[in-house]
């Protein structure tokens, strides 16, 4: 894809951080000018991040013995119908820690 400011360069696609949210994404850069644009397909990816972000719940981690404790708000406890006693399964992914209800 040719640069639409300068019409010289050629749009190459990187790669940026906003550290403060911890949100990665993608967006062409002009050789020439340097130029930086989002395609609407990178613009989607971004905006459903951040409106996965909003939906987010903030927590804070107590110490319980030799590990750490969160608090489920009681509102996804009862969405996701989750009792005391029963079981899950959590696991580490790329954005951090994942934990879901089984039995
Ligand atoms: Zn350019």
């Amino acid at each position: 894809m040719k640069c639409p400011i300068c019409r010289k360069g050629i749009m190459k696609k990187k790669k940026d951080c906003f550290k403060e949210d911890n949100i990665e994404y993608e967006y062409l850069q002009c050789s020439k000018c340097n130029e930086e644009i989002l395609t609407m397909k990178q613009l989607k990816v971004l905006a459903g991040k951040y409106r996965k972000l909003r939906k987010a719940k903030e927590v804070t981690f107590a110490k319980w013995g030799n590990s750490l404790a969160v608090r489920i708000p009681s509102d996804i406890v009862e969405e996701l119908k989750i009792k005391e006693g029963k079981h899950g399964l959590m696991m580490k992914d790329k954005e951090g820690i994942r934990i879901i209800p089984t039995t």
